[in-house]
């Protein structure tokens, strides 16, 4: 099987068809067609293997993670996505590996209506490297600059699950919802387009939340405190690793690709009577400050991160 026929049995019909989309694959580029009234939304990342996921992971894993951290960003600017492309590096054409891989990629796209408009595959060590474009109404994109102090800090779902999941081989009861945690993360679209009319800044959580949420607040100008008590963490977390360690992971662990948002008080209202937490699970968990880094509060005290008794937990 050559490039050509993998492209044509695996990678055009990998993700929803759409209307907007007059040329996918198989010319020289794809011709797409934009909404009026709305922007461009554009991202890209990529992942290697060995450094972004384990080698030797399941490719359907690879497949779906390629795609959920970019959706993860359209999450994060409150857009919706629309089309990807993919530059796909593969030592060899193993036509089973491809076969798995564009089903974990495929049926995350279809289930977020994302078609898939081109790519590039190549020959090299293991690379997945993803392009998504979506779109916002104009003035309406959740930025990372615009909090202020005294807006409060939410957190999706649970943090931490991910990190813990990452070298997990086990697939019995906590342990494989923590792997599956890392191997099939869910972006939070649906959440992201939702908080537009409410959260004054977002992020994604890729990088650990003492990381992300201070680059949230650095671009805004401003400080964050996080409370160590209200930090979400999973139950199966706290059975895997016990609390100590599990909030250390919930704070420094990455890969979550849960939404870290601010929310002024004035809003505090129309959130929780529009979006209500018991809901769409998010956990207020600090707020920003004048006083710019990003500190962790217990019991009233500022924690230290930079001595190395927290770093044992580390990768
Ligand atoms: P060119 O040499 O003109 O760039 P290619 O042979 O690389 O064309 O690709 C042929 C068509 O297949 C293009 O439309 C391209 O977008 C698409 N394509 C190639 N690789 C992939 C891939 N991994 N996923 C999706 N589409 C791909
Ligand atoms: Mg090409």
């Amino acid at each position: 099987m050559n490039e050509f026929d993998l492209i044509d049995k695996y990678f055009r019909n990998c993700g929803a068809p759409r209307a907007d989309v007059p040329l996918g694959i198989g010319d020289d580029a794809a011709l797409l067609a934009c909404p009026p009234g709305e922007h461009l939304v554009a991202a890209v990342d990529t992942l290697v293997e060995g450094i972004h996921f384990p080698a030797g992971s399941p490719p359907e894993s690879i497949g779906h993670r390629a795609l959920a951290v970019n959706l993860s960003d359209m999450a994060a600017m409150g857009a919706l996505p629309a089309w990807a492309l993919l530059a796909l590096t593969l030592p060899s054409i193993e036509e089973t590996w491809v076969q798995k891989f564009t089903k974990g990629f495929g049926e995350l796209a279809r289930r977020h209506n994302v078609s898939l408009v081109g790519g590039d595959t190549t020959k090299g060590p293991l690379t997945v490297s993803v392009q998504i474009m979506g779109f916002i109404p104009i003035g309406q994109a959740l930025l990372r600059s615009g909090g202020k102090p005294g807006d409060l800090l939410f957190i999706s779902g649970t943090l931490g699950d991910a990190a813990a999941g990452l070298n997990i081989q086990d697939s019995e009861g906590e342990k494989n919802y923590l792997k599956k945690r890392f191997q099939f993360p869910e972006p939070r679209i649906e959440l992201g387009q939702r908080l537009r009319p409410f959260a004054s800044a977002c992020i994604d959580v890729s990088d650990g939340l003492l990381g992300d949420a201070g680059k949230l607040a650095a671009a805004s100008a401003c400080g964050v405190e996080i409370d160590w008590e209200t930090l979400p963490v999973s139950r199966q977390l706290l059975a895997f690793a016990g609390e100590e360690r599990a909030r250390v992971l919930a704070l420094t662990g990455g890969d979550d690709y849960e939404l870290c948002f601010a929310v002024r008080p004035e809003n505090l209202e129309a959130l929780e009577r529009q979006l209500p937490a018991r809901q769409w699970g998010y956990t207020r968990t600090g707020q920003l400050r004048a006083q710019h880094g990003a500190v962790v509060k217990r019991a009233g005290n500022v924690m230290d991160f930079s001595h190395s008794g927290y770093d044992h937990f580390g990768p």
